[in-house]
């Protein structure tokens, strides 16, 4: 399969953001509990709305670290760019938008639809 070093790179580099991002907001997380001390009612449900939110950011950041990692895993073992479910090759645009990407364009329909 052509390119497989080129989606490799961008795995790699997909996977250093996510986890720089993840060390950004977890110091935004602790700045957030300092804060909570001093302020009233209504910040303190902002602020836990904002844990909530940040919650929600961590568990997607982390199913697509999972994704991420497969998918690198796809490559050391010569499975990538194969659909996971049916075989076929995925197609060399559709991993361009998302190198992760664990199915090809019909399998995926069929879990959307
Ligand atoms: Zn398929």
């Amino acid at each position: 399969m052509i390119g497989v070093e080129r989606f490799k790179a961008l795995l790699l580099q997909q996977r250093r953001t996510l986890l720089d991002i993840a060390a950004t907001d977890e110091k935004g997380a602790q700045t957030v509990e300092l804060d909570q001390t001093r302020v009233g009612r209504l910040s303190r449900m902002d602020a836990l709305q904002q844990q909530a939110m940040s919650q929600e950011a961590m568990r997607r950041r982390h199913s697509a670290l999972q994704s991420i990692d497969s998918a690198l895993a796809r490559i050391e073992s010569g499975d990538y760019g194969y659909c996971m479910d049916c075989g076929e090759e995925i197609v060399n645009g559709r991993l361009e938008i998302d190198p992760a990407v664990p199915l090809c364009v019909k399998c995926a329909g069929k879990l959307e639809s």
